[in-house]
């Protein structure tokens, strides 16, 4: 069994023009690429091609098998956002909160983002984080070190995992148990593929456990992602921890029958 547990409904094809065509579109591939279930990650944005947390809870609500992460950000309509994703928690429709920094322009350090732990540890339910690419200074894995100390019971994903500086984020952030990795776009640079491969085969040694299967649908490919946790130097017992019991465990993922 697989979890993808960072895709995007897909925004990139001018065929694409409902929400219902993404969502089609997305749960045909997630069956071509032997996907059993995923956590589709919803923008932080008033508008937004991928779709608003309340697109997303409405989009997939008749859909056992697929879970919503809602974006939030201190910038755009954070009061507003914080109800809404409060009372989606409530109520079991969304399975985490994702924070956009590097994409929007707030640091990891902003005290705002108290309010977004606060909400978090309410529901027990992980943060996740885009780190690295673009604007990295944004989400350096300095940041993550000293929030994962000062709320230890914030359980935090790093994602990306500071690409392409994998190695600094890891060595930053390791001795902290409450942070976790998502692989979501590290296998989209063919070029670096070599690289990034042995730096999770590093990580995957001590922390196989810790270590989120994400693919990033949307804009990567979910086969190239599935190929590089296949690649990694352990035992099928670890990579089916990566590729599907670390998300149910750390998501609370409860399954449904698919209607
Ligand atoms: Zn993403």
């Amino acid at each position: 069994m697989i979890v993808d547990a960072h895709l995007h409904l897909p925004c990139c094809e001018d065929t694409l023009l409902t929400l219902n065509d993404k969502k089609g579109r997305l749960l045909r591939d997630l069956v071509i690429s032997g996907v059993d279930g995923a956590i589709v990650i919803a923008d932080s944005e008033l508008s937004s091609a991928i779709g608003t947390p309340k697109e997303c809870v409405e989009l997939f609500s008749d859909t056992g098998n697929i879970f919503v992460m809602g974006g939030i950000s201190p910038i755009i309509d954070f009061e507003a956002r914080m109800v809404q994703i409060d009372s989606y928690l409530e109520r079991g429709l969304m399975v985490a909160c994702k924070l956009y920094p590097g994409h929007e322009s707030f640091y990891m350090d902003d005290s705002r983002l108290d309010e977004v732990y606060k909400l978090c540890k309410k529901h027990d339910v992980p943060l996740a984080v885009h780190t690295g690419w673009d604007n990295a200074q944004y989400n350096h894995p300095k940041y993550f070190a000293k929030i994962a100390e000062e709320h230890s019971a914030l359980r935090i994903i790093i994602c990306h995992l500071w690409w392409p500086d994998i190695d600094l984020c890891y060595r930053l952030t390791s001795e902290y148990p409450n942070i976790f990795y998502d692989i979501s776009s590290l296998a989209y640079e063919a070029n670096h593929l070599e690289k990034t491969r042995s730096s999770l085969n590093h990580i995957a040694e001590k922390d196989a456990h810790r270590i989120i299967f994400g693919s990033d649908y949307g804009m990567c490919s979910i086969k190239s992602h599935i190929d590089l946790v296949n690649s990694l130097d352990i035992d099928d017992f670890n990579k089916h921890l990566i590729l599907c019991d670390n998300a149910v465990k750390l998501f609370n993922l409860k399954f449904c029958a698919i209607e």
